[in-house]
């Protein structure tokens, strides 16, 4: 995981952004957030498992999916089952040496 600071480049309302292998912080505070980061190296993951386009691929159309659904951008981001699974795990900083292939399944 490469972790670079690029202020203008990440999303308003957003903190970091992950594109495997890099992950893009708005702010170089955050480079000392464990928990962010734990989030963006939950999506590190989950973007190998998918070889990276098939998670963007996958993202983009649950992102639609939950929009039709909600009808709100933000409360369609959090349940992207991506977002759902790596929230929920990213305080627990060993969650990744114990979690399954494909878990992010179990979120959606
Ligand atoms: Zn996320």
């Amino acid at each position: 995981m490469i972790v670079l600071v690029f202020k203008y480049l990440i999303p308003k309302g957003f903190r970091g952004f992950t594109f495997f292998p890099f992950v893009f912080l708005s702010d170089k505070k955050d480079k000392a957030h464990t928990v962010l980061l734990n989030h963006e190296r939950i999506h590190i993951r989950q973007q190998l498992e998918l070889l990276i386009v098939l998670f963007f691929i996958w993202y983009g159309i649950e992102f639609l999916v939950r929009l039709v659904r909600y009808k709100n951008r933000r409360v369609a981001y959090y349940n992207i089952s991506f977002e759902r699974e790596a929230y929920a795990n990213e305080k627990d900083l060993d969650y990744l040496k114990r979690r399954s292939f494909w878990n992010f399944l179990k979120y959606l």
